[in-house]
């Protein structure tokens, strides 16, 4: 085999990515897509809505796939391309993601190369097209509109056209990108070619206005659910931010992501948690793109670092195996929060989202809306922090807020949520919140909510005294359960904009406080319930030697190939292979995730690693 594919080379390169022979042979043999399935990618079943979509795509028919990330949108364009003669077309917006897809390909044995700025075998790959030895051609829109482009496609024999983000060609998108407009001129080109548009997030008015710029028909919609359910959400007050992460860091030994709310804070947390001896990096656009470049290459190939990074990061990073990512700070509303959270698990393996947030943060972005804000757009931010602000103080299912926000219609409680997990106690808090209200009225409004406390205790301090707050009615109303609620009640009472903070802490009311204090409003808040951490269980569950002998070769099988790990094999595929221990490859071929090309090239590593420590 391996003879037949140098001769079959005609470069001579010695690439370990071309499989040439190997492949074509095997593709001609397979039939059925479920046979291209197996042998190819190494699965048994397709996943959600893959079948679908795939379908049709060899069908020939249009098709726009919304599907959330980690549901397997590529395999949606790449199964056709090995099924098809001839060579499919991928639009993608950046140069990293075509890079790290190629890989992809590449090592399950596909023909795939990019055309792009950062390519300097561009010459070659357009010979390669030529010659019709290619699965895959990756290119950037601007380029895919250029005239030349569209002269070297006319001149090429294309399965099918694949754009990726398609919600960058809609103006409704919250990515709009101009030249994904330009497409319609490649597209139309190309009629009969099927084209397949994908996204992960696009509203109901995104979408319409996709399928109306690419020309695919209505009934061409194939959607998704939003859930992800290998995610699991926990939310928890800000408390000693640097310990929460530490405590985080040691239950959690994969990759992840910490998103900070300024560089400096990226900074300092990626100090912070290199302190603890865990690999950690900054990422944010403060840094010389040199670094930020290394930081994120670095990232991508590691099994166990942490990133502390500003939103900027994650866009273009198709990391499979991140397990899990934490924000310090509230995001910008609860689709930042479910796009930045979805980079987590798109192995589909456990992982879990985290959110740490303080009452600060929604006094700052309620801030930011009434100053910086242009008035016409205040009332749909305040609307997105209130949503944010019930997503985070809720005490029942995070997923089932997060799917109703997204328009579907969620089962009550997931199971793998917080709040499912371990049901937080609810108080009716509507008196202490009143008691609250009161204080700062009584104060003149400006002082933190430490002095209300102390005047509501009842504490003669001197800084009471000295304003005299000892001598007003709201002075010692509180009992000491009461007191123990204040805080609580305060970041409550803030994240809903009936207390607004000002720069030194000091207390107003916002527009929600008067009902409160009419007693047209209750205040619920949920207190999750004290436990020791120690008794979490972790999902990868206790040490497995054999597993680690496993990610030991595959490390080594990274290292000499120059791809990240995942890229050999993915976590589950060798925890499968760890539990069921195959004895020849026949055997380790019936692993999901293992395909013909994966068994040939990784195979005898793995039956090596398994015969050495089983
Ligand atoms: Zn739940």
């Amino acid at each position: 085999m391996t003879g037949e594919r140098c001769a079959q080379s005609p470069c001579g390169e010695a690439s370990p990515w071309e499989p040439g022979a190997l492949l074509a042979g095997a593709v001609a043999l397979m039939t059925t897509p479920h046979d291209i399935l197996k042998q190819v990618f190494g699965f048994d079943h397709f996943r959600g809505v893959q079948e679908d979509v795939v379908m049709r795509v060899l069908g020939g028919q249009h098709t726009l796939a919304v599907m959330p990330t980690g549901a397997g949108k590529s395999l949606c364009y790449q199964l056709p391309a090995v099924a098809h003669e001839g060579t499919a077309l991928v639009i993608s917006p950046l140069i990293a993601l075509m890079h790290d897809q190629i890989r992809s390909a590449n090592a399950i044995g596909l023909r795939a190369a990019s055309l792009t700025s950062a390519d300097a075998d561009r010459e070659r790959t357009v010979e390669r097209l030529k010659a019709g030895e290619l699965d895959l051609l990756y290119a950037a829109p601007e380029r895919a509109t250029g005239d030349g482009f569209r002269r070297l496609i006319s001149r090429t024999n294309v399965s099918l056209i694949a754009i990726d983000e398609a919600h960058c060609v809609s103006e409704w998108g919250h990515d709009f990108r101009p030249d994904y407009r330009q497409l319609k001129g490649l597209l139309d080109d190309n009629p009969d070619v099927p084209r397949l548009a994908l996204t992960a997030t696009a509203d109901r008015r995104t979408r319409s206005d996709i399928l109306t710029q690419l020309g695919i028909p209505d009934d061409g919609l194939i959607i998704a659910g939003f859930d992800r359910p290998n995610i699991r959400y926990n939310v928890r007050p800000r408390d000693g931010l640097p310990q929460q992460l530490k405590s985080l860091l040691a239950q959690q030994p994969g990759a992840g992501i910490v998103y900070a709310p300024s560089r400096d804070k990226a900074e300092r947390i990626a100090e912070q948690m290199s302190g603890t001896g865990r690999p950690a990096l900054p990422y944010h656009a403060g840094l010389d793109p040199q670094v930020r470049s290394r930081n994120q290459a670095a990232f991508v190939e590691s099994e166990d670092m942490v990133m502390a990074a500003t939103v900027a990061f994650g866009m273009g990073i198709d990391k499979p195996d991140v397990r899990f990512v934490a924000h310090a700070g509230i995001p910008k509303s609860i689709e930042a929060y479910y796009q930045e959270t979805g980079r987590a698990g798109r192995d589909g393996d456990p992982a879990e989202a985290w959110l740490f947030w303080g009452a600060e943060d929604f006094a700052r972005a309620r801030q930011r809306v009434e100053t910086e804000v242009e008035p016409d757009r205040r009332s749909g931010e305040r609307e997105r922090l209130n949503a944010l602000a019930a997503f985070v103080e809720a005490s029942g299912c995070r997923r089932a807020i997060l799917l109703s926000h997204f328009g579907e219609d969620p089962p009550e409680a997931c199971g793998n949520c917080d709040n499912c997990l371990d049901p937080p106690a609810t108080i009716d808090a509507t008196e202490v919140a009143r008691k609250l209200l009161s204080a700062a009225f009584r104060t003149e409004m400006r002082f933190g909510v430490g002095h209300l406390a102390d005047v509501l205790a009842g504490n003669d301090s001197e800084k009471v005294r000295s304003f005299g707050h000892d001598r007003l009615s709201v002075f010692g109303i509180a009992n000491a359960e009461e007191i123990a609620l204040v805080r609580s009640v305060a970041r409550a009472l803030i994240a809903r904009d009936a207390l607004r903070a000002d720069a030194y802490g000091g207390l107003s009311f916002g527009p929600g406080a008067k009902p409160i204090l009419k007693g047209e409003r209750q205040i619920t808040i949920a207190v999750p319930p004290p436990r020791k951490r120690t008794s979490r269980k972790r999902f990868d569950g206790p040490a497995d030697p054999l597993f680690d002998a496993l990610r030991e070769a595959r490390r080594k099988l990274a290292a000499e190939s120059g791809v990240p790990p995942y890229v050999i094999f993915h976590d589950s595929t060798l925890r499968e292979i760890a539990a069921r221990k195959p004895r020849d490859l026949h055997e380790l071929g019936t692993v999901q995730g293992v395909g013909a090309v994966k068994l040939e090239r990784y195979g005898a590593a793995m039956l090596d690693a398994l015969s050495t420590n089983g």
